[in-house]
């Protein structure tokens, strides 16, 4: 009986994303994927342009999770006239850490050893960019992984506990000081990584901000606004500018 009750109470769980997402973008403001409108009175620019996501999934990310919160953003940037289409099938990884942090490398480094601490680091990152690079069909490759920096990682004790994390050389080259374009070289698709907390609105919000960052959005200081870096309990605006530099991003990189 057990895997049928867990199958039907998926069916459940499923039905009731797909009913949030069409009543989502039926009304905004109401019981939107992202939760209710920031300013449900402000109006909306509109992009006019489409865009693919190719999703993967860490060892223990479920698939279905994956899909619903890319879903939820999906729902979101429509609403501004980006045509979000996520691209079938769910790759799996065979890691649940990006960010790994390898007995050899402790989180106090001396420091004459940072430039190959950095290059441990990075290499699982640089080989999942590189790897998956020239996949047909997929623009920006959204990556849902239990953690993005392991805590005893460099980059853990550097960023803090990281939910999410864009890497975009070509659009958005400068991230919290490093040079991307150096580290991955300029040409590969952006990259969004996703460290899910269970609360649904609030990864898809995050999900939504990372992919702002991927198509070249920086942050804004404004508390309503997509790329602010406070957690806003509400769904985020675009304004006209982003409109416009999304839609220079999509030419850009002819997606
Ligand atoms: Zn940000």
């Amino acid at each position: 009986m057990r895997p049928k009750i867990a199958a039907a109470a998926a069916c459940v769980a499923l039905a009731a994303v797909a009913a949030i997402v069409f009543w989502g973008a039926a009304q905004r403001g109401a019981d939107a994927p992202l939760g209710k409108a920031c300013d449900p009175d402000a109006e909306l620019p509109t992009i006019g342009r489409s865009l693919d996501l190719a999703l993967y999934v860490g060892r223990s990310v479920d698939e279905d999770l994956a899909r619903s919160l890319a879903s939820r953003a999906a729902v979101y940037f429509g609403e501004f006239g980006l045509q979000v289409d996520i691209a079938e099938p769910v790759r799996e990884l065979p890691y649940r850490v990006m960010l790994p942090a390898p007995r050899d490398m402790p989180a106090t480094a001396p420091q004459a050893d940072a430039g190959a601490q950095a290059e441990k680091l990075l290499g699982r990152l640089r080989g999942f960019v590189s790897r998956h690079a020239d996949e047909p069909g997929s623009a920006i490759r959204v990556v849902v992984i239990d953690e993005i920096a392991h805590e005893d990682s460099l980059a853990a004790a550097g960023l803090g506990t990281l939910r999410g994390l864009a890497i975009s050389p070509a659009l958005a080259p400068d991230r919290a000081g490093l040079d991307l374009r150096e580290m991955f070289g300029r040409d590969h698709a952006p990259v969004v990584l996703l460290a899910p907390r269970g609360d649904p609105e609030a990864d898809a919000r995050v999900l939504a901000h990372e992919i702002g960052h991927a198509l070249g959005l920086e942050h804004r200081h404004h508390p309503h606004n997509l790329m602010t870096q406070h957690e806003h309990g509400c769904a985020p605006l675009l304004d006209d500018d982003q409109a416009e530099i999304i839609r220079g991003a999509l030419s850009d990189l002819q997606l």
